[in-house]
This record gives C-alpha cells, structure tokens and sequence, in this order.
C-alpha cells in the first residue's frame, strides 16, 4: 500500500496514520516530524525550518522534496508507505509523481480527512505533543492520565508554538491556498478518497479502512 493522508492541521492525519501504518504494515514517514525531530537535533535543516515552521508557513520545497525523497530510499519503504503531510502543493505532488514513476511504484490511494474550521481551532488549541516520541493527546478531548506527561513513553508534553490560535489561523490560510489544490489534483487521477474527521479514533480508523479496501 502506497498511501498518502491529506487534510488541514488538527484534522487527525498523525493519529490516523500510526492506526493506519499498524493496520497496513507500513512505515509512517511524517514531514512535520521530521523536521521536529531536526529542530531538537539541532541540525542544519532544523535550524533552516524551525522559522518557516514557528510562522506557519511551508519549508521550502527545494529541502522538502529532496528530504522525502531520500526516505522514499529506505529499506522500509520498499514495500510501501504512508506520506502525512506531504506532498502539501502541487510542486510537491509533481515531484513525487516524478519520483515515483521513475522507481516504477505507484500511488495506490490518497485519502482525503475532512473537518470543519471551527472543530479544527478546538483541536490545535488543546492538542499537546510528546517532545520524546512525538505521541498526540488532547487537554480535553484525550487527556493524558498525569497531565504533562506522555501516556506512551513518560516524555514531557508541550504545545506545539504553530498551535497558537494566531498561526492556527495562518496555517489554515495556506492549507486553504496551497494544499486544497492537490485534492482536484488527485480527484482527476481517480485515487482520492474522502471521510469525514469527526468521531471517536477508531471509528474514524474503521471508515479509513473501509474506504481503502
Ligand atoms: P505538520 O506536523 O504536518 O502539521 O507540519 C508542521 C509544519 O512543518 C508545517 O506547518 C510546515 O511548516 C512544515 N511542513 C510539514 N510538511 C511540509 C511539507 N510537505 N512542505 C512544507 N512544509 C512542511
């Protein structure tokens, strides 16, 4: 399965797809994770996207594409994958299509997660995210059983900076004007899928099962 999530931030793309990686035994390869975990690496490219990220904006694609498709070259990815987060322009899904038709592999599905603005602000707002292993909970709606600490692997829980109500509003601005156009973009290639957002964890991971058989 070649798979890749699309939908604005806080619609469940990053909780879906660890179900999502489980169920169909695929790796999950994250932009946005990745690039975190360079910023806490303090790497070249973290410090290149820690300022595109805090703002809410896009790292530019030239270190995004490039980056991608290097995981792309991993054993793992060999037997498929699971991209959240990317491709996020038309650019993007460009380059990817090039990519992989060049390595002969296919996308198999694009599943589209759809939610409305207002459930989207509740959700970044409260989200909070394990600064050792990246795990989502939720100060309301998926509290972790010792507030500020990760149900998962004991990590500290912090709130991600582009969470802030002000760069939650950004970055649904260019959710809406960057990335909602390679939705038509995979509709005119027949791989897309939609489901809504909204339920409980794994009712939504049963509609995405559902929806990729
Ligand atoms: P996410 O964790 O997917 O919400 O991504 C967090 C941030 O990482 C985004 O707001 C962007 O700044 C950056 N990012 C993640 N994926 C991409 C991508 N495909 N292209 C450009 N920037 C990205």
């Amino acid at each position: 399965m070649r798979l890749i999530l699309v939908g604005p931030p806080g619609a469940g793309k990053g909780t879906q797809a660890v179900q999502l990686s489980h169920h169909f035994s695929i790796p999950h390869i994250s932009t946005g994770d990745i690039f975190r975990l360079n910023i806490k690496g303090e790497t070249k490219l973290g410090l290149l996207a820690k300022s595109f990220m805090d703002a809410g904006n896009l790292v530019p694609d030239s270190v995004t594409n490039d980056m991608v498709a290097d995981r792309l070259t991993h054993d793992d990815a060999k037997s498929g994958f699971l991209l959240d987060g990317y491709p996020r322009n038309i650019e993007q899904a460009d380059f990817l299509k090039g990519v992989l038709e060049k390595a002969g592999t296919p996308l198999d599905a694009v599943l589209e997660f759809k939610l409305e603005s207002a459930e989207i602000i509740k959700r970044l707002s409260g989200r909070r995210v394990c600064r050792d292993c990246g795990a989502n909970s939720h100060t309301i709606f998926n509290p972790p059983k010792v507030s500020g600490v990760c149900d998962e692997c004991g990590g500290e829980l912090y709130h991600r900076k582009d969470d802030d109500e002000d760069v939650i509003t950004h970055r649904l601005e260019v959710y809406a004007e960057q990335t909602e156009p390679i939705i038509s973009y995979y509709q005119s290639t027949e791989l897309l899928k939609t489901i809504s957002a909204v339920g409980e964890v794994s009712e939504i991971a049963a509609r995405a099962i559902a929806a990729l058989k």
